[in-house]
């Protein structure tokens, strides 16, 4: 047997409505969680009986918005500046020969009413609708290896980008305050990592980025190292 097929048994609910910008990793920023929704015939409340015991899960999943992009044996780290080229296998990268990605997460609660399952998640590295094709829970006597090596990703990245906001961005936060408490926080701490792709952390910096955070487009510029965000719009 060489050829399995798998079914989606969920489905990701994120505030990263595109996969620019996204962390890295789970468990990066404070904010950013989510949802898993388990679908029909998985959305049963027996197949998580127990679940709510355990405070992280591992998440199996597709990176279905890549997986058409094939693979190679090496890829270009952008912890390593975009230069480098390491082993697919000694990545994270989504150009796998299977594009199968798994995130360690917190499961903060588990709702089980009128016929659905929704595990709520702690802070993601997944784009809204990612694929989920199993979950298991991660199990700290056999899997917390504090001595561990981490090769190029030993310590966690950078996230030092200072990130201002203009007086219309503030405000626009004030005004989704009630539904949003710490959204500032939170798109504080996302354009704090630098998500720029690394050939453009050069360059002179007219460039406006945007990238669609939960119900928002959210404008941001780059002047003299500092990173300032310019507004934020309805989406
Ligand atoms: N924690 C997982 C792992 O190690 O397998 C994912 C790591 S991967 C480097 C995380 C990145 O994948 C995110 O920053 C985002 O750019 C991208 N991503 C997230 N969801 C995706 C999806 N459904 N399809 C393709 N790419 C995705």
């Amino acid at each position: 047997m060489s050829q399995f097929t798998f079914d989606t048994i969920g489905l990701i609910r994120s505030p990263y409505k595109e996969k620019f910008a996204i962390p890295r990793q789970p468990g990066l920023i404070e904010d950013g969680g989510g949802e898993l929704e388990l679908i029909a015939p998985y959305n049963q409340p027996e197949a998580v009986r127990g679940l709510e015991a355990f405070s992280h899960l591992w998440i199996v999943f597709v990176f279905h918005q890549t997986m058409d992009g094939g693979w190679r044996p090496t890829v270009r780290p952008p912890r390593l500046g975009g230069n480098a080229r390491m082993g697919v296998f000694a990545t994270r990268s989504t150009f796998r020969p299977n594009p199968i990605g798994m995130s360690l997460v917190e499961l903060k609660s588990i709702e089980t009413k009128g016929g659905k399952v929704i595990l709520k998640l702690g802070s993601l590295d997944l784009v809204d609708g990612t694929p989920i094709i199993d979950i298991k829970p991660y199990l700290p006597f056999a899997e917390s290896q504090p001595q561990a090596r981490g090769g190029f990703a030993q310590d966690a990245p950078l996230a030092d980008m200072h990130v201002s906001f203009s007086d219309v961005a503030q405000q626009q936060i004030q005004q989704h305050q009630q539904r949003y408490p710490h959204l500032q926080r939170f798109i504080q701490q996302v354009l704090a990592q630098d998500p720029r792709p690394a050939y453009r952390k050069g360059e002179s910096e007219d460039r406006i980025y945007a990238v669609h955070l939960l119900d928002f487009n959210v404008r941001w510029q780059v002047k003299n190292g500092i990173t300032e965000v310019i507004d934020l719009n309805s989406v």
